[in-house]
């Protein structure tokens, strides 16, 4: 080749290579030797997937075999071929076939995309932040929620999420014509086991008392804490206004009515106080009045039973 072409392709900014059809080497730019640290006398006549080992040799052959039948170019995406030529820097290949006098040589074009891979790693680096920061979010705003809508001592329904879904079982129960009905539950001589036993022992029997309220009723019910010793259940789908002797007696009667405070047991007691929807109201805060009535009905009563309004 002439010099002053020889000269042109090491003055350019990147890799060039020349092998001949048997994948030898025969030009070598001073651009590779700077990144590889070969030089182009010790790499001459040899294999060029011998000296770039990184570049598969079967899958090179393959390449070099589908540009001779195609007359095409072949791209290797740096993405694809991880340090090809150095481990510091990444490089996309072009290879390109030149014809000459009956013999065929391939030109090999090795450009340096390391920059173009720090960004892309930022990037994905960036994506990646922005992902926990949404899971931290996501968990935060979960836990806003759970602040919000659930007690936080027995982790059932609170008051404020209490009110907004009876509300919306009332208009269901209005359009379909069907009935609910609403338990107020109160824990007998609860102050009494506060001060007897303690705080400690008086919570774990608050949450005994979520448990079975939600134990003892279906899924499609709702259990709240109201406040205090209060609880309410809201029971939709009730069948006939003779339903809710079923499921007062099924709370009443359940098995598990105690706790067990450094290894005494605590007996738990509660009366109930029923109202039904429409029977006995159409709001939501008439329905709690009257439940809550037949519930002071069943402590005048001696506590430990349920009452429904009359
Ligand atoms: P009654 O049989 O008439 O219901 O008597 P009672 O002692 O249960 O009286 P009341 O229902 O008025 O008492 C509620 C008590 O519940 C008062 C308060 O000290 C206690 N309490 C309210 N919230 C909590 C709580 O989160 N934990 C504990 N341990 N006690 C609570
Ligand atoms: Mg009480």
């Amino acid at each position: 080749m002439d010099n002053t072409l020889y000269d042109i392709l090491n003055e350019i900014i990147e890799g060039i290579v020349i092998v001949n059809e048997g994948l030898k080497i025969c030009f070598w730019n001073d651009y590779m030797e700077n990144v590889t640290g070969l030089k182009q006398e010790d790499v001459k006549e040899n294999y060029i997937y011998e000296v770039l080992p990184n570049l598969n040799k079967r899958y090179f052959e393959q390449s070099i075999q589908q540009i001779i039948k195609n007359g095409c170019k072949i791209f290797f995406s740096a993405g694809m071929h991880r340090s090809l030529v150095s481990n510091k820097k990444e490089f996309n290949v072009k290879i390109s076939l030149i014809q000459k006098n009956n013999s065929k040589f391939f030109l090999l074009e090795f450009i340096d995309v390391t920059n173009q891979f720090v960004r892309i790693n930022q990037f994905k680096e960036y994506v990646q932040e922005l992902y926990k920061l949404n899971q931290k979010l996501k968990v935060k705003e979960q836990l806003i929620k759970k602040l919000a809508y659930y007690d936080q001592l027995t982790g059932i329904a609170n008051r404020t999420l209490f009110y907004k879904i009876a509300e919306k079982l009332i208009d269901n129960a209005n359009r379909n014509n069907s009935l609910i009905g609403l338990l107020f539950l109160d824990i007998d001589k609860f102050k009494q086991i506060n001060d007897v036993y303690g705080h400690e022992a008086g919570d774990k029997i608050l949450k005994k008392v979520a448990c079975i309220l939600q134990n003892y009723t279906r899924k499609s019910d709702m259990v709240a804490r109201f406040g205090g010793d209060e609880f309410i259940v809201l029971l939709p789908h009730f069948k006939d206004s003779k339903s809710y002797k079923k499921v007062a007696s099924r709370i009443m009667n359940a098995e598990d009515k105690s706790i067990y405070y450094h290894s005494r047991e605590i007996k738990i007691s509660f009366s109930v106080g029923i109202s039904l929807y429409p029977e006995h109201g159409n709001t939501i805060d008439t329905l709690i009045l009257k439940a809550d009535q037949a519930m002071y009905t069943a402590k005048n009563k001696g506590g430990n039973q349920y009452c429904i309004f009359e």
